[in-house]
């Protein structure tokens, strides 16, 4: 039996998502951004907290990990503690773990770059990627505490992921890429055809996730710092992959 899978607005512009097995009842929640939406999408669907799978060590990502825990006695499941210790963590893991929820499986991808503990969870049978803050659509996490080259080496790792998953993220952020990517990509179709997308998904109020990974492969410019076309929109041409990605997040930085 496939997943569910909800998602709805927490904080400003942060996504909560809700991964529920229905044979199993289990359900996990990335992240917790806040407690009160999430607490009131388990009891819309009936569902009862299982585990907590975080990302980072984020506030907006982890400030409702607390209460949650409290009230449901989930399992608390978090990035290794090189760098950031995150209170209440149960189960730590790193690249490679596979963590049970329930029947449903969730491969461990260490994604550094944003912060240094940043982990992406990947529900292969399921065909779903969670990526929080290392990638967005059409755009990517700032990098706060890793380089530039690490946080390449970290989208190469979700680009490796096949064309017909689908991209989860951490936060609505999708028009503001669209304009940026649009002054590096202007001629890029794929790009236009996203732009139009979001547009109208905005217009209508709608959120503007989950995409498809092949689709952010053709039109996301912070996937493909490695194409020439992207490099030369960044007057570029013949750099290495790593410093044209370190110019797009530059330029993103300053838009
Ligand atoms: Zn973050």
């Amino acid at each position: 039996m496939a997943a569910d899978i909800r998602l709805f607005p927490c904080l400003t512009d942060n996504f909560g998502y809700l991964i529920h097995n229905p044979a199993t009842k289990a359900t996990a929640s990335i992240d917790a951004p806040e407690a009160g939406p999430i607490v009131k999408a388990l009891e819309h669907e009936g569902w009862r907290l299982t585990d907590i799978l975080i990302t980072h060590h984020h506030g907006d990502h982890v400030g409702g990990v607390a209460e949650l825990k409290q009230k449901y006695g989930a399992r608390v499941v978090g990035p290794h503690d090189k760098t950031t210790k995150i209170a209440n963590v149960d189960h730590r893991v790193g690249q490679g773990d596979v963590v049970k929820v329930g029947g449903l499986l969730a491969r461990v991808l260490e994604t550094p770059g944003h912060t240094l503990d940043h982990i992406s969870y990947v529900f292969d049978l399921e065909k779903a990627l969670f990526a929080a803050d290392t990638l967005f659509s059409i755009g990517c996490g700032r990098v706060f505490e890793g380089t530039y080259p690490m946080m390449w080496d970290s989208l190469l790792k979700l680009r490796a992921l096949p064309d017909d998953f689908k991209l989860y993220c951490g936060h609505e952020y999708t028009a503001a890429n669209v304009k940026f990517a649009l002054t590096v990509e202007p001629e890029n179709a794929a790009l236009k055809a996203r732009a139009e997308e979001v547009a109208r998904l905005r217009a209508a109020n709608k959120p503007t996730v989950p995409t498809l990974l092949g689709d952010e492969k053709k039109a996301n410019v912070f996937l493909r710092a490695d194409e020439p076309s992207v490099a030369a929109g960044v007057r570029m041409k013949g750099r290495s992959a790593a410093e044209v990605f370190g110019e797009l997040r530059e330029r993103k930085n300053k838009s």
